[in-house]
């Protein structure tokens, strides 16, 4: 037997308890400028001031000193397209235009399960050096692509949830599947991969526009049939695309309606976007239980829209950050809180920065029901975990030093740091 792996991190450290709102609530988080982190094999055994902690601790611990670093859960990204690595950035003058002239085409390469595994690796290793830990991802409609990336996922121990798209109409003929084919790969991925390791699948129709009635039937039965499997696809981005769905489901009051009718409307469910809602479909939405990935950096880029931070809160939506690449032009969540902080402003609201911090770790693993697990620092918490370097680069030291309060801090990470910001990644514990 191994003996204990038992190692005592010394920093910075804030941790979530809740969504600590507009007004920084103070019951929401915990935060001590000398704190600790008790990791004993891969999972969370203690952590608080370091003044208490490091004292009280017995028996055999080594000890890790990150200095000036700051100590925080892993990021999560609600919602990301591995196979649309090879896009970022590459044009495209609204959603459905860049779909057509980069999207299909890059996807259309993931028929290579070859080429399919070397994206995930890059792509896996890309998440982990920007601190993202967990995330919710779309393969392409290949069966291979889902397999390469669990494989990837698997090899390096992430708590990962991804699925193969689903679509069997207006795309490619070669990116075309068909229900009932769809349906049996889907039973034999989930067999595969759900609930393996630390691997989850989703049932991923890619928009309602590229799935007939029957193939959303299908999605809507398997997710029925295996209520603790995710599902997760996209939701009012973009005006035509809103207007496109009127046409192709004249029968449904609207495109949330599409995805209620056919059943995917639930627990575990994410839609990405979710800008043209209104009221009614917010409140509609958040009573299923479903949740709202935003993606402020994808919805700038291709000149989507604006999330309405303040209506979804007012409709009681879970929502939590994204940065849906390869739509968002960046692998940072510390870029893609900046993005969803111009967002807000641009709408005349607030989004404080350690609500940002909030969006970008607890409130996802929240809205993924995996918060017993990650995105938040508990005793028996898996250990997935990040450093952010205050010295990363000249700028943000020179700033940093002028700071008072976490907030004026978290403010900086956020709006000039990226990938150079964090310092470590650890997955269970174990360094990536
Ligand atoms: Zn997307």
């Amino acid at each position: 037997m191994s003996p204990l792996s038992r190692i005592a991190h010394c920093g910075a450290l804030l941790n979530f308890r809740a969504d600590p709102g507009a007004h920084d609530e103070p019951s929401a988080y915990e935060y001590w400028e000398q704190g600790v982190l008790l990791v004993t094999d891969g999972c969370v055994e203690a952590f608080g001031p370091a003044a208490e902690l490091l004292p009280a601790i017995t028996g055999p611990v080594s000890v890790i000193d990150h200095g000036a670093g700051l100590i925080v859960p892993g990021f999560i990204d609600t919602h990301i397209h591995y196979p649309q690595t090879d896009i970022i950035g590459a044009g495209g003058r609204n959603l459905l235009d860049w779909l057509e002239r980069y999207a299909f085409p890059a996807e259309q390469s993931f028929v290579d399960a070859g080429h399919a595994r070397q994206v995930a690796e890059f792509f896996l290793d890309e998440l982990l050096r920007n601190g993202t830990t967990s995330a919710q991802v779309l393969g392409t409609v290949h069966r291979a692509s889902a397999e390469a990336f669990f494989q990837a996922a698997a090899a390096r121990g992430v708590r990962m949830i991804a699925g193969k798209t689903l679509m069997d109409r207006n795309c490619p003929a070669d990116l075309c599947d068909n229900a009932a084919d769809a349906e049996h790969d889907l039973r034999a991925l989930i067999d595969s991969w759900h609930g393996r390791g630390r691997l989850h699948y989703a049932i991923t129709p890619s928009f309602a526009p590229t799935s007939t009635a029957a193939q959303l039937s299908s999605a809507g039965r398997l997710a029925r049939e295996y209520p603790d499997v995710f599902i997760h696809s996209h939701l009012a981005e973009n005006r035509d695309e809103v207007s496109w769905v009127h046409e192709l489901f004249p029968d449904c009051s609207g495109y949330l309606d599409v995805y209620d009718r056919f059943g995917l409307l639930r627990e575990r469910a994410t839609y990405a976007h979710c800008i043209y809602l209104d009221d009614q479909e917010r409140r509609r939405l958040a009573a299923s239980g479903a949740g709202a990935a935003f993606a402020p950096s994808s919805n700038l880029y291709l000149g989507s829209g604006l999330f309405d931070i303040a209506a979804s809160d007012a409709a009681g939506m879970r929502f939590a950050l994204a940065t849906d690449v390869g739509g968002g032009s960046s692998f940072s969540m510390l870029r893609t809180m900046a993005e969803a902080h111009k967002v807000a402003q641009l709408l005349g609201q607030r989004l404080p920065p350690l609500r940002a911090f909030y969006l970008a770790t607890l409130a996802g693993a929240r809205m993924l029901g995996l918060d017993d697990r990650i995105g938040r620092f508990a005793a028996g918490s898996e250990a997935d975990f990040i450093v952010l370097d205050p010295h990363a680069t000249a700028l943000l030291e020179r700033r940093m030093a002028q700071t008072h309060t976490l907030a004026e801090r978290l403010l900086l990470w956020m709006i000039l740091g990226d990938d150079r910001a964090i310092a470590a990644t650890y997955i269970l514990g174990q360094a990536a």
